[in-house]
């Protein structure tokens, strides 16, 4: 066996994929850094819904229903939720943190403000 970074030989279990601490440490530095990429992506990506959402909402409060077609304009993606509730009916609620949204229609949503309680 050869380890995982250096390539050199591995003296010691048959199960160890590291030579040394060393490498061990630097291939976990390494492996959370693109996991921090890849939150921090998503994380932006559920940010700048709820910064849309936001938008449209105003300062109302309660729900009101949008056109499909604005929401797609202003690059909503919806496949991307903090989480998601079915009802009793089926009708699925979509949440993104203190916002949730559902298909009202074929092309409407209906977006929902949840105040802090
Ligand atoms: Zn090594």
């Amino acid at each position: 066996m050869t380890c995982k970074i250096c390539s050199k030989k591995i003296i010691g279990r048959r199960d160890k994929i590291f030579c040394s601490v060393k490498c061990k440490n630097y291939y976990h530095v390494n492996l959370r850094k693109v996991t921090d990429r890849v939150v921090q992506e998503v994380d932006t990506i559920l940010h700048r819904n709820r910064s849309i959402l936001l938008e449209i909402m105003g300062k109302r409060k309660g729900q009101c229903t949008i056109d499909r077609i604005v929401l797609e304009k202003m690059k909503f993606r919806y496949k991307y939720h903090t989480h998601q509730y079915k009802n009793s009916k089926g009708k699925v609620y979509y949440y993104l943190y203190d916002f949730a949204w559902m298909e009202f229609s074929n092309d409407s949503i209906l977006i929902i403000r949840n105040s802090p309680s």
